[in-house]
């Protein structure tokens, strides 16, 4: 079966999505164009129905759209989904019109065009081109997830209410084809030492918070950082630790009462947060025993779960053939980015990411997609349907 969508039908799609701009709004809490999902929702929803899906459309948080679409494959059939996020990174700074989707040498630009619309563009001509050869042989889901960039809101939503039941996931994002199954996850700590405040002509009266963050700051890289790499993983070496930010102190004339910093650790498949959190708490419970007047407060500032499904996994195994069959190459790799698909796989759908365009040419000044690669890719998605439809164990 050859699903190859044209060239022409491939401008015409992803010119659709590019058109209608979904700038992520997060850190700037506006909702008109350019920002926000809703318009994209609209379109997908209004799309996807027209081809006999059921849509839904449910918000991660107010003005924040998810959408779901079930196209139904034959009773008891398993479900697969694939995904993609609505959401852009901002338009600041570039150079080619944002939502012109001007093509020029076979490439489509704008916002959007490569991460993440150029994907969803050719998982959607996937989509048309099975319904039109026939009754799909599963359950096919199409997700488009709002607040990818930031967080991945929409993921996370669709995962704690439930609205998200499928047994496979193929996340669409520029990977050049390539099959991504683990990346690295992020835990972040807050951690604040309290001192007490004095004036600065008396510092013997009060308690410096910043000089007691210091010693929390050597133990960090002295001792817990150096830790980390003892144990690398065979794939994704080892987890890491940085201090990113630090702020304390009010003025230069009193001794300050408060210093905080945030930790930005990255975990591995497998690692367990209340192990990761120990190694980080457990020298501050020593320093508190040890050094006088030493308080501090530690929390989770944000949290990110690792991708990890197995390369032996039927789903990845079956996504590598599906590739093998139709470019000649099926690689699985490791990325050191995260994606909506961690936040699938760590509740238990195995999912991996897929699709056309680089990496390097998302978020950039000129983001731009090959018009070809969109269309070659959506042959290679249908053909993982096809597969999934013919898997004897249903527990990919
Ligand atoms: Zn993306």
């Amino acid at each position: 079966m050859v699903l190859k969508a044209s060239i022409d039908q491939t401008r015409q799609l992803l010119s659709r999505l590019v058109r209608c701009p979904s700038v992520n709004p997060a850190g700037c809490e506006r909702f008109e164009p350019p920002f926000g999902e809703s318009q994209m929702a609209q379109l997908l929803a209004e799309l996807l129905r027209s081809w006999g899906a059921a849509v839904q459309i449910a918000e991660a948080a107010p003005g924040r759209p998810n959408v779901l679409a079930r196209f139904e494959g034959p009773a008891g059939a398993p479900t697969l989904a694939f995904e993609c996020h609505t959401d852009t990174v901002s338009i600041e700074g570039m150079t080619v019109a944002p939502f012109d989707a001007i093509v020029r040498d076979g490439k489509l630009y704008g916002r959007g065009a490569c991460d993440d619309k150029g994907p969803m563009t050719a998982m959607l001509l996937a989509i048309r081109g099975l319904l039109d050869a026939g009754p799909l042989p599963v359950n096919l889901l199409f997700v488009g997830a709002c607040g990818e960039e930031l967080g991945a809101m929409g993921a996370k939503a669709l995962v704690a209410s439930g609205l998200l039941k499928a047994d496979a996931l193929v996340v669409g994002e520029p990977t050049d084809m390539q099959i991504v199954h683990a990346s690295k996850g992020v835990v972040r700590f807050r951690i604040e030492t309290h001192g007490r405040a004095a004036h600065s002509s008396e510092p013997a009266r009060g308690v410096n918070a910043i000089y007691q963050m210091r010693r929390v700051l050597q133990v960090l890289e002295d001792e817990v950082a150096p830790r980390l790499e003892a144990k690398p993983h065979p794939l994704l070496g080892p987890p890491r630790m940085s201090v990113g930010t630090i702020a304390g102190g009010t003025q230069v004339n009193i001794v300050p009462d408060r210093c905080e910093i945030l930790v930005d650790r990255r975990t591995l498949p497998g690692e367990k947060l209340a192990a990761v959190a120990a190694q980080v708490l457990e020298p501050l419970e020593r320093l508190k025993q040890q050094v006088p007047n030493f308080q501090y407060a530690a929390e989770y500032a944000e949290q990110f779960p690792p991708l990890w499904t197995d390369a032996q996994a039927p789903l990845a195994r079956l996504v590598k053939t599906a590739c093998e069959n139709t470019m000649g190459r099926g690689e699985l790799t490791v990325a050191p980015w995260a994606s909506d698909a961690a936040v699938y796989a760590a509740a238990g759908m195995p999912a991996l990411l897929l699709g056309p365009g680089a990496i390097g040419q998302a978020h950039t000044v000129d983001e731009y997609i090959e018009l070809d690669a969109v269309a070659r890719a959506a042959e290679t998605y249908a053909e993982i349907v096809r597969l999934y439809g013919r898997l004897e164990t249903r527990d990919a």
